[in-house]
């Protein structure tokens, strides 16, 4: 199995912000991966994160806005 990153449950993987988890289930801003919940500021990280979610998870990946 890849290795993974530590990302925290209320962290963006993409851009490394903290959104609030609930807001953003209530805006259909989380996503399920390898069977955990990921978060997400907006919906142009959403989007990055379901092209490549491998890039994002990968330790070498610095998140950055
Ligand atoms: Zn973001």
């Amino acid at each position: 199995m890849a290795e993974r990153r530590e990302i925290a449950p209320n962290e963006d993987p993409v851009c490394g912000m903290t959104p609030d988890v609930e807001q953003a289930r209530a805006k259909g801003l989380t996503t399920e991966y390898e069977g955990r919940e990921y978060v997400f500021c907006g919906k142009g990280c959403l989007l990055e994160f379901g092209d490549d979610p491998e890039k994002y998870l990968d330790p070498a990946y610095t998140p950055s806005m």
